[in-house]
């Protein structure tokens, strides 16, 4: 079996899921047919993917035109004319073991054999699948997660026959279609993600039977203190009850009475009206960040983590693998590995022994790798090892967790890495931003630039869930790092495509040139949860703007546009997006050939200029200029243009 080149695609299904993995995979490039048991699914599949792609254009979010996009989209209702010229199928058919056994017998006998067969299966083992193929070493699972456009995330499943090449095929495959592939080595019940929310959603509704907590202080304390994008009840009533109850019963797992209850009263979540909340005559999940309380969130986290030292203490995924999982398969706000290591694994083994003992209840078991990680003295970061390792020498540029650094030929390349949360800005990046404007070396910079990770964001503002549970003072912590990054003695460009919202519109403002996509958004939107900005915003933008427009900024908390914050003078420039990393660059190359000193000198003079009288700035700057009227660099400006030759500067 060859599997070097995947050109055509076939989807079998079009329903929720199969329509979103065909347009995925003709966005990437690929010929793709879609294939259902009837024209009107069908129909239905194609249409829901024209709405979707118009939309997309719409927003400048993909490079060509939907048509381009549809036009390597078949359909079919024909099984054979579909799958039998595709190099990779994949499988979205309804959930049933027999029906898929079908679809694989079929497929076997349609397919050339080099094709790679995959299934998108949630819950059901890839090796029961794979069971009526007989070359079964080239099914695989990839499990993308709902809605596929929107979600990064896809596990890559072996089943017990998967082959190293064919996981290794549709790993490079998911790459190829731009989302991020994550290996999951062993066919287990949930795979990475669903295994970790299990006891997400679990061990609150245990905790609210038992009349430990109740359900808005576990939702409240969860989303406000812990950062989770949904409180675990919240989100149950918006998957159903009924899903997480089918999924604990079929693995034989006890059921806590309160989703029992539930269940039994058709009280199902948001699709029947009432779930844990009311949503007909209730305001839904209506709980607020002074709802969170005493709830025992370290007994929630402890569970998941306990689940993360099975899946890597049995070889199913890394902790890369499984943090990447759950920030981009769950929206985390962090690793569940990487936040087992800063709590202490030590501390979490002992919540659950104590658990344990208490309750006699086996969820509370810990996993041996967890006990052989604490035995062995790896207790997290503190201790410079737990399920990762911590470098406990001097940084370097690639020591971050929130961000990119990358320096190369004097252009310091920043990039906020925090894409599923759209680069809010939390204590960590912040802190890490600082680190790097503080501690880079700034002989071996020439120009810097900040941009977002992903294509939504610049950055979307602060992360208000990191900030909810802290001390209003500590909200303020944000300035010094944009003091760090408006003092920096080399030029900042701001390249900013998406969202420039709140903090990150102050983290724009506080470098020294900002550059944008035209679909780029900016706001100030503080005053709507009844803050003003707090990271010297209001200031700034009264020097950017004035005060007419900025207080518009600010008081109305609304957006602008690209087009609007250029005549504003906000930004620098606005180009399309196709245009916009030939700008950026051009704008590089000029700031990074340009006379080191020289630059250092203007902004300083400029920045600190504006808060001195007109007289001590004027003498502020002569002084610059005198200062450098005797560098090297001058004498070299001077005699490049009387050669007319570009300078080359040198910093001295
Ligand atoms: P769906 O019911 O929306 O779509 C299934 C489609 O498959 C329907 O249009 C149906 O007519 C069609 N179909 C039935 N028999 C077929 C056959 N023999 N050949 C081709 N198509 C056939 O279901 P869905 O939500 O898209 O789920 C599909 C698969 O993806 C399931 O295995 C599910 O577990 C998995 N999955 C679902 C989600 C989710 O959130 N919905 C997420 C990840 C994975």
């Amino acid at each position: 079996m060859s599997l070097d080149s995947i050109d055509r695609v076939a989807v079998l299904g079009a329903g929720n899921m199969g329509h979103g993995i065909t347009e995925v995979t003709a966005m990437a490039g690929y010929d793709v047919t879609m294939r259902d048991i009837k024209d009107e699914f069908v129909d239905d599949g194609y249409e829901q993917i024209a709405w979707s792609l118009e939309k997309l254009e719409e927003k400048e979010l993909i490079d060509e035109s939907a048509d381009e996009v549809l036009s390597r989209i078949d359909t079919t209702t024909d099984l054979e004319a579909a799958v039998s010229d595709a190099d990779l199928v994949i499988e979205a058919a309804p959930e049933n073991l027999e029906l898929k056994h079908d679809i694989f017998t079929d497929l076997e006998e349609f397919c050339s054999e080099d094709t790679l067969l995959a299934t998108n299966t949630s819950s059901l083992p890839i090796t029961d699948i794979a069971e009526p193929v007989d070359t079964a070493d080239r099914v695989l699972g990839l499990h993308f997660f709902n809605p596929p456009v929107k979600m990064d995330l896809v596990e890559v499943i072996y089943g017990e026959e998967t082959s190293d090449e064919a996981a290794q095929a549709g790993y490079e495959w998911v790459e190829s279609i731009g989302k991020t592939p994550i290996y999951v080595r062993k066919d287990v019940r949930g795979f990475v993600v669903n295994t970790i929310v299990g006891p997400f959603g679990g061990e609150p509704a245990w905790m609210v039977s038992e009349g430990e907590a109740t359900i808005r202080e576990a939702d409240a304390t969860m989303v406000h203190e812990r950062g989770y994008p949904m409180g675990p009840f919240e989100l149950g009533d918006l998957t159903g009850i009924d899903v997480g109850y089918h999924v604990r019963k079929e693995s034989g797992a006890p059921i806590p009475p309160i989703t029992e209850e539930k269940v039994e009263n058709d009280e199902l979540g948001q699709k029947t009206g009432k779930g844990f909340y009311d949503y007909e005559d209730g305001d839904g999940a209506d709980y607020g960040p002074d709802d969170a309380g005493d709830f025992d969130w370290l007994r929630v986290e402890a569970r998941m983590i306990n689940r993360a030292a099975f899946l890597v203490g049995d070889d199913v995924a890394t902790p890369e693998e499984v943090d990447t999982g759950v920030q981009l398969g769950l929206g985390f706000p962090e690793g569940i590995c990487r936040r087992a290591d800063k709590i202490g694994l030590d501390e979490v083994l002992e919540k659950l022994e104590t658990l344990e003992e208490e309750t006699g209840s086996e969820r509370f078991e810990p996993h041996p790798y967890l006990e052989e990680l604490v035995e062995d003295g790896k207790t997290g970061e503190d201790a410079g090892a737990g399920f990762y390792e911590y470098d406990t020498d001097e940084g370097g540029l690639d020591s971050y967790h929130n961000l990119n650094a990358d320096l190369d030929d004097g252009v310091l390349r920043v990039e906020l890495d925090r894409p599923t949360r759209m680069n809010a800005l939390n204590a960590e990046l912040l802190e890490e931003l600082d680190d790097l404007f503080s501690t880079v070396d700034t002989d071996e910079v020439r120009c810097a630039t900040i941009e977002g990770a992903g294509d939504r964001a610049f950055c979307a503002g602060a992360d208000v869930t990191s900030f909810a549970g802290a001390d209003p003072t500590e909200l303020m912590e944000v300035t010094p790092t944009f003091e760090t990054i408006n003092e920096f003695e080399r030029p900042v460009v701001a390249k900013i495509d998406g969202f420039c919202l709140g903090g990150g519109l102050e983290l724009a403002l506080s470098c020294d040139l900002r550059l944008a996509t035209e679909r780029s958004e900016f706001g100030a939107p503080e005053i709507n949860l009844g803050l003003i900005p707090g990271g010297g915003g209001t200031q700034r933008l009264m020097r950017v703007l004035g005060e007419t427009r900025a207080k518009e900024l600010v008081f109305r908390g609304e957006h602008i546009d690209a087009e609007r914050a250029q005549e504003w003078g906000l930004i620098n420039r606005a180009v399309d997006r196709e245009e916009f990393d030939d700008l950026v660059e051009e704008w590089v190359d000029d700031l990074a050939g340009g006379p080191p000193i020289g630059l250092k000198v203007a902004k300083k003079v400029m920045n600190e200029g504006q808060d001195a009288s007109l007289d001590a700035a004027i003498a502020m700057e002569s002084q610059g200029f005198g200062l450098l009227s005797s560098t090297d660099d001058v004498m070299e400006g001077a005699m490049a243009f009387a050669e007319d030759r570009d300078p080359e500067f040198e910093g001295k």
